[in-house]
């Protein structure tokens, strides 16, 4: 709580931003931007930048749980530190730690200084050492710099103090949009959301792409889709869901072409029909949540003809995880409820029984030849819908 005791303030601190250095300004404002985004509502007052660290003032009319959650899933943030603000005053320092540690809970102690401020008149160790005894005779609480049960923190910046004792954990990561944009192939399972949420937390924005197949389907694996992209976005980003209808495309696919290939094909034309989305919308990279050998058509074999479809890389976040890591990033991040729902999921309509393990590229290329999908292509890239998700701009 600050001294005028109408908000209460919290210090944010970004991890591998300072890696950044020349880069690092930028970095600093898209975080800034990114919090005010996610802080929306809470009664927060002003986000500052203060020296390599961001502030935030909170009314205390809102409580700061949903504050703290909120910045636990904001991407770039390392830690957050509720603190209490003071003047640029020593005595008032420690009298601030003396009050907090006599509410006791703690029989080894450690006060960790750090003086920002260089002409602020005590140097950190004395500060230490002075507090620290101050505590001690208030307590009887013995000092213990290795293996405290609490730790005390001060901090002296440029116009005020801080003191503070409690730290919550960021999500680590970079700033969501620091890295560009994305065009992420989502479907209505389970590892394509845990893959958008794997490249946000590089920084990386996505544009959703969700081909469906209705009318042979209903409509359901759409609705999904933009179910699960927003839940993916929350109250962080602004973003979209492309959908586009791709029933004809396998209709084709699969009255001209031997079955064990279908999927494969599938896979080129929907990575062709995403780059059609994603050069209007500047995106450097495809992701998909592919998988190596999670299911039998997945096989470098397989993945490389992929990769020789169209001109952006397509980064595979989950390449090397095992399906219980993956599906326990879906229950922490909140989409594997939905996405275990059951959908008409385009690509089980006209499955085959028997996909190829091992494509040659020169076979897939001679099979696509013959298909001359490209008018189709442009019919469906035509009928695409576009899908708000996310917060609303
Ligand atoms: P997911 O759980 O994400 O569906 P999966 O393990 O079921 O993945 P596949 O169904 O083989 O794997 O799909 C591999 C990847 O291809 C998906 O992760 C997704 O990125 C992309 N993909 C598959 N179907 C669709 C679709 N209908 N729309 C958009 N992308 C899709
Ligand atoms: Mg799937």
């Amino acid at each position: 709580m600050s001294e005028d005791a109408k908000t209460r303030t919290f210090l944010v601190y970004y991890g591998e931003l300072s890696l950044k250095k020349g880069n690092r300004a930028y970095f600093e404002q898209r975080l800034l931007k990114n919090m005010q985004r996610a802080l929306r509502g809470l009664g927060v007052q002003a986000v500052r930048r203060l020296f390599g660290r961001l502030s935030v003032e909170q009314a205390l009319t809102h409580e700061p749980s949903e504050l703290l959650a909120r910045l636990q899933r904001t991407y770039g943030v390392s830690h957050v530190d509720p603190v209490v603000r003071h003047e640029l005053d020593f005595d008032a320092v420690s009298a601030a730690v003396v009050a907090q540690a006599k509410r006791g809970g703690f029989d080894s102690f450690a006060i960790r200084a750090k003086r920002v401020n260089k002409k602020f008149p005590v140097r950190t160790l004395e500060m230490e050492r002075r507090i620290g005894g101050a505590v001690a005779a208030a307590t009887g609480a013995r000092v213990d710099l290795e293996k405290p049960d609490r730790v005390f923190r001060v901090l002296i910046l440029n116009k005020d103090a801080y003191t503070y004792d409690d730290r919550v954990e960021g999500p680590g990561g970079l700033p969501i949009g620091v890295g560009g944009r994305v065009g992420v192939l989502l479907s209505g399972g389970i590892d394509s959301p845990v893959a958008a949420e794997l490249i946000m937390k590089r920084g990386c924005h996505p544009v959703f792409i969700h081909f469906h197949s209705a009318p042979f389907t209903d409509q359901s694996s759409v609705d999904k889709a933009v179910e699960l992209a927003d839940t993916v976005c929350a109250s962080r980003i602004a973003a979209e869901v492309q959908s586009i209808p791709f029933g004809e495309v396998q209709q084709k696919i699969v009255a001209s072409s031997p079955s064990p290939y279908r999927v494969l094909l599938y896979r080129r034309y929907m990575i062709r029909l995403a780059e059609l989305v994603t050069r209007r919308r500047k995106c450097k990279a495809l992701v998909t949540g592919e998988n190596l050998g999670q299911v039998s058509s997945q096989t470098l074999e397989n993945l490389s003809v992929l990769d020789h479809t169209g001109h952006l890389p397509i980064l595979r976040p989950l390449l090397c995880y095992d399906k219980q890591e993956i599906v326990d990033l879906a229950q922490e991040i909140g989409t594997f409820d939905l996405s275990i729902e059951p959908h008409s999921d385009c690509c089980s309509f006209l499955l085959p029984p028997n996909p190829i393990t091992n494509a040659k590229l020169k076979d897939v290329v001679e099979l696509e030849a013959a298909l001359d999908l490209e008018e189709l292509l442009q019919k469906a890239f035509a009928e695409r819908e576009v899908f708000p998700v996310g917060v609303r701009p």
